[in-house]
Order: structure tokens, then sequence, then C-alpha cells
């Protein structure tokens, strides 16, 4: 694999300095003010996004769109000129996440999306939703509450942490960091291959974020020291490296006066960026979930109506559209056989009827797909959608 002058952690570290978030506002402010493109230009990329896009039903908004998908053009030849892209990851949304976390910055960009395929190699992380079983899980749940559990108003997976009940000295007696790290890859990577394009095909928009709730009930500021902070220190560094661009808000619920007043002070020093997508709240949060994520979406100990009795409690449930099973037996055949999955996904639910018959088909002859790819493509022009 080649990597480009420049990859590695020291250049990393000064992604986030005031002259890249300056360039990187100047840059969005060219875009903005590039009004006058040409029709011709304006059909061109139209033409690759109807290549590009995995569910073929956006349309080009305005400017801002068509200097993405310039920029998405761009990157992709470096990648291929590079030898840098895989078909799995041939993709308008995965290669626009990176580019937007290295604030459109292409040959920064490249060095992240290189050092990812290598982690990615290092790690199993192709594999690892087939090849690791978490077998500790429903202890692990008991000294650390956390999960998926239903859709915000926006059609997002809403992802639950309580990170301020989490007992790390009885975590570490029933699992490992190595196999949580593990666990969570794994989640990250189902959430990707799983859990958007099915969020995506039932909001019937693209969905590639999701939203937190991070509730810090119970967590002083002096247990916020050693392992506590190794364990977030070594997930977040997953998290940011490898699946970037990925939040799409967090609400820090039950905050004390001491977090809040330290989050007061630390939020100038971040990322705007990311800080704008995080609020905190002290214990009277429930009228703004509320706002955020409907009653019977949200657990019942944060204000909702869910209890999810039936499954031990909502953060062992795993709620959401994502549930069905057979739907997920279809997305993972889909996920290992084509990188063209979430085209092929929005037809099976744009034609629900057909569902089984694809998922009969695709059980006797993978191939098939190809044929389906086309119908999918061949039925959104005749109706107008791409
Ligand atoms: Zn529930």
């Amino acid at each position: 694999m080649l990597f480009s002058p420049g990859c590695g952690t020291d250049e990393r570290n000064k992604q986030k300095s005031d002259a890249e978030i300056s360039e990187g506002r100047t840059r969005f402010g060219i875009f903005r003010r590039a009004k006058n493109v040409s029709s011709k230009l304006r059909n061109s990329i139209r033409n690759k996004l109807r290549r590009r896009n995995d569910f073929g039903v956006s349309e080009i908004e305005d400017v801002s769109e068509i200097e993405e998908l310039k920029a998405v053009d761009a990157f992709r030849q470096a990648l291929i000129s590079d030898n840098l892209l895989p078909a799995r990851f041939d993709d308008h949304h995965i290669m626009l996440r990176f580019l937007k976390a290295r604030k459109f910055n292409i040959e920064k960009a490249k060095c992240m999306w290189a050092d990812m395929l290598q982690w990615r190699k290092d790690f199993g992380a192709d594999t690892i939703m087939e090849d690791f079983d978490f077998t500790e899980l429903k202890e692990v749940q008991e000294y650390y509450p956390q999960g998926y559990h239903g859709v915000d108003k926006d059609g997002r997976p809403v992802y639950i942490e309580r990170l301020g009940k989490i007992d790390i000295d009885k975590l570490m007696q029933v699992t490992t960091l190595d196999r949580f790290v593990k666990y969570q890859v794994q989640e990250f990577e189902k959430t990707l291959a799983v859990r958007f394009p099915i969020c995506s095909a039932a909001a019937n928009r693209h969905i590639d974020t999701s939203m937190t709730i991070l509730d810090v009930q119970g967590l002083g500021i002096m247990s916020l020291t050693g392992p506590v902070v190794e364990f977030i220190k070594v997930l977040q560094k997953i998290d940011n490296d490898n699946y970037p661009e990925t939040l799409g808000r967090m609400y820090i619920i039950n905050a004390g006066p001491a977090f809040q007043l330290i989050w007061t002070i630390v939020k100038p020093l971040l990322d705007p960026d990311t800080t704008s997508k995080i609020q905190v709240f002290g214990s009277n949060y429930q009228s703004e979930l509320l706002e955020a994520i409907d009653a019977s979406q949200l657990p019942g100990f944060l204000g909702g109506s869910c209890t999810c009795s039936n499954e031990g409690g909502c953060l062992k449930s795993d709620k959401g559209p994502w549930e069905d099973q057979n739907l997920l037996k279809v997305i993972k055949v889909l996920y290992v056989t084509s990188p063209h999955a979430g085209r092929v996904l929005w037809f099976c639910t744009a034609f629900s009827s057909w569902f089984f018959q694809v998922l009969r088909i695709l059980k006797l002859n993978l191939l098939y797909v190809d044929k389906f790819k086309w119908r999918s493509t061949h039925y959104a022009e005749s109706n107008h959608i791409i």
C-alpha cells in the first residue's frame, strides 16, 4: 500500500490547527460564492452523481453540493492513482466523510484514508462482524450499560451510553480492554453496514450519522482518571481515525455543576464543527430529548415511554428498524458481496413484496445482485427519481 508523504501521528495531530480550520472555512466560502456554474458542468456532475450515489434518489440542491461532488471526484481520482480504493470503499458518502474530517484537504484526507485501510487490515475489521463473538455481553451490560435503541425524529439510530454507571474494576473482571474494543469495532461496523442502510431505507434519505445520548449521572471528576480515561481514549481514537463524521449530534445529560464548568472552559479549545454538535444538560433534559426523539423510541429512564420489558430492558434490546432478523441476514450477504449494497437495499425495500424473492435468488446465485443493480437504476430513471 502506498502512503503519501506526511502521513502519521504528528501530521494528524496538526489537523485541527487554527490555520487549517481557517483554510477550510475559506474553501467553503469559495464554494458558496461559486454561483455561476454552467449547465454543462451541472449536467456532467449530475451524471457522476448517478454513478456514485448509494440510493440513486438524491437531487442536487445547491452549489455547495456540486462543489462537494467535485471535491469527492478529485479525492477519488487521487485514491485511484495511489491504488488506495478497494471496490468496497468506492462510495461517494464514505469519501465525503473523510474529506469533511480533513476540511476538504485532499492530501490530508488521503493520509487518513491510507491509515484507515492499514488499520482495517491489521485489526481484521473487514471480517469482525462474522468472526468475533462477544460472549460476555450480558455481564458487560451490568457494569457498563450502553447500546443502540430506536431512531430520532430525523431517522438516525440513537446510541445511549450510561457512562456514569461504569464500574471499570468489575468490567475488567468479566472482559478485557482488547475484547471490549473488538466489540465496539464490531458495533461500528454493524452501524455502517446494517443500521445506516436500513435507517436510510426507512427514512427515504441517506443517513450516515447517529445520535448519541451520554448519561454522565454519578460521574465525578475524580472518576475521570486512570483506567476510565484510558478506556475512553482508545475508543475515541479508533472512532475518530476510522469512522469519521458519523456523529450527528450528542446530548450529554445529567451533567453536574463541575462537569458543566469544565465543558464551558474546554469548549472554546475544541474544533467548533464538533462542539456545535454537542449539547450539555443538567437533570432537566427530558423535554429536550423528546423534541429530538419520539417518546416511543426513548427509554422510560430517559423520559420516554419504552421499557422493552420482554428484552430485559431498553439497552439490551437493540430496538430499531434494523432488528428484523430476515433483513439483517440479507444485508450481511449484500455487504459481503456487493460494494453497491446500498443501492440494492434501496431497491429491495422499494419493492417489499419482492423482498423475500430477492433473498431466495441471492442464496441461489449471488451474481443476481448485478441484475438487481441494473433494475434499480432503470426503475429510478423511469420514475424520475434520479
Ligand atoms: Zn425500549
